[in-house]
């Protein structure tokens, strides 16, 4: 079979949810029998999001294969259960590197280096390379807006990619707002109208157009948008806004045809849905008959998205228990030990610069002390074991050096691959490592496994081979997971405790709402059980 290619652009404003629209279209297509492949394309200059601030940028998603991506991966990957690659994220600051890079070379001598043709070719090779998977439809969503500048290249190369491949074998699937004005008490469909014109001008045109809305759109609308958008009425799908759970989308668009619009014009067989485990799932998420409260202290409360992959797999956890599990953010730079008083669990999840570090590790101190289900994560273990050390062995300037130089007891230190790495891009301990459990551990009681791989993003690390291993281990920090040559602690734990583990990786970019994972299934377990003592 011929491989087949899905655009997805958005129109109109950004935040209308293009990610989870592309990844709930992935999920119907691949509960049709297809095997989906997926691709972000973003117009900034930054190579990767691995140096923007989560400010900036929100979470950075990590792949296994130690890309630094867009969080938009992390809907591919827990709706449409694909595993993203370094070919699943390409900015316009990658494809500009590698043209600048042959230029350097001498891979283009005599000619002129031009964005047409030269960088459109580099994005087509780009959308190829995710071709190559094993897959039967490649879906790769353009971020930005259409009319944006920065966005024309990838746009122009999409329209060129059609051309070359052939209309039966492309789709182009435009999202769009459908905008309510309150004061007129309309539905607008101007917007949309402009947009897919901007798509026109440069010789793309839609053949479905997804409209997100607040509000069921009237059918003379819908007629309207087909007629002045020049897509056919079927192919003008509504995509309203969903209160229950984002998991409900797929649903949702599957109702409106979505999938089977797309195949159509894909010129592929519409098969019979499998879908029974995603309408669970949302019973699931949405009446839930249990509720637990878990206190996440980070450095980026005000914006979610910076903790998207924590807050997901909190949802898959509670969905395990068929609890409501709700997240109280708190700034570990304010903390207040009163602020975690209502807390049923607490977690600590990963992060960069002194900024917030002794308010987690005073958290961490309360957890432990006061028996509450912990989870502390990357940064989160490192300051686990700071914690410890300072407060059961004494060492009171017990710290990092990535946080105090000079302290005289570095008990998290900087890697030996990582002394001499000055550079900042894509050069930590990135993606997936396996893992080895200590029998008996609660680690291997939860993974039910002696050796896993889960992935990574640090330059720092509780050294298994330093002088304070024993100290620690003696004192009661059991190190229940190591790297197979022993050399790295991936996971530490207590006894005498009801949950309390911290891990150097990130099981976050794991979990999926079909498969919860256990580091986080187990909080919520814990947290539930002592809600009933
Ligand atoms: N800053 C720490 C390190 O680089 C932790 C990183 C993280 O939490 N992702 O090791």
């Amino acid at each position: 079979m011929k491989k087949k290619y899905v655009f997805i652009t958005g129109g109109v404003v950004s935040s209308l949810g293009k990610g989870i629209t592309s990844a709930s279209l992935a999920l119907l297509l691949k509960s049709r029998g297809y095997r989906v492949f997926m691709q972000k394309l973003d117009p900034y200059l930054n190579i990767d999001p691995g140096t923007m601030s989560p400010f900036q940028h929100g979470e950075v998603f990590v792949t296994d294969d130690g890309a630094e991506t867009d969080l938009d991966l992390g809907h591919y990957e827990r709706f449409a259960g694909v595993t993203c690659t370094k070919a699943s994220n390409f900015t316009s600051g990658r494809i500009y590197s590698a043209v600048l890079a042959r230029e350097r070379a001498g891979g283009y001598l005599g000619r002129t280096v031009q964005v047409v043709p030269h960088i459109t070719d580099e994005i087509k090779n780009a959308i190829r390379s995710a071709g190559e998977h094993d897959c039967d439809i490649v879906l790769c969503e353009i971020g930005g807006v259409s009319g944006d500048i920065e966005s024309l290249p990838f746009l122009e190369a999409a329209r060129q990619f059609r051309f070359e491949a052939g209309s039966e074998n492309t789709c182009f699937v435009h999202l769009t707002l459908v905008p309510y004005l309150k004061a007129a008490g309309e539905l607008k469909t101007k917007p949309s109208q402009h947009s897919v014109g901007q798509l026109r001008n440069i010789g793309i045109i839609p053949d479905i157009l997804v409209c997100r809305t607040e509000m069921d759109i009237p059918e003379e609308h819908l007629e309207k948008l087909a007629l002045f958008c020049n897509v056919k009425r079927e192919c003008v799908i509504e995509e309203k806004d969903v209160t229950e759970s984002v998991y409900a989308v797929p649903r949702e668009l599957r109702k409106q045809g979505l999938d089977e619009q797309v195949l159509k014009q894909l010129h592929l067989d519409i098969w019979p849905i499998k879908h029974t485990v995603w309408d669970t799932l949302v019973r699931k998420a949405t009446r839930p008959k249990r509720h637990c409260k878990v206190a996440l202290v980070g450095k980026y409360m005000a914006i979610r998205d910076a903790y998207k992959s924590i807050y997901e797999a909190l949802q898959h956890a509670g969905m395990a228990h068929d609890c409501k599990v709700e997240v109280s953010p708190i700034e570990a730079e304010d903390l207040k030990i009163a602020n975690l008083r209502e807390a049923d669990a607490i977690l600590v999840p990963g992060g960069f610069g002194s900024r917030g570090v002794e308010g987690k590790i005073a958290a961490i101190r309360y957890a432990r002390e006061k028996k509450i289900p912990f989870l502390g994560i990357c940064l989160g273990m490192q300051c686990t074991v700071i914690e410890f050390a300072r407060d059961v062995l004494g060492w009171k300037d017990a710290n990092s050096t990535e946080f105090d130089q000079g302290t005289a007891h570095p008990v998290i230190d900087l890697m030996d691959e990582q002394k001499g790495v000055s550079a900042k891009g894509g050069t930590m301990r990135l993606g997936s490592y396996p893992c080895s459990l200590k029998k008996g551990s609660l680690a291997s009681k939860l993974y039910r496994s002696a050796s896993i791989a889960e992935r990574h993003r640090h330059r720092y690390e509780f050294a298994a081979g330093g002088p304070f291993r024993d100290a620690l281990e003696k004192a009661g920090l059991e190190v229940t997971g190591l790297s197979p040559d022993g050399k790295l602690v991936e996971v530490v734990e207590l006894k005498n405790h009801p949950y309390f583990i911290a891990a150097q990786f990130h099981p976050e970019f794991k979990s999926r709402p079909t498969a919860p994972h256990p580091l986080f299934a187990g909080l919520v377990g814990a947290a539930l059980k002592g809600k009933t003592k």
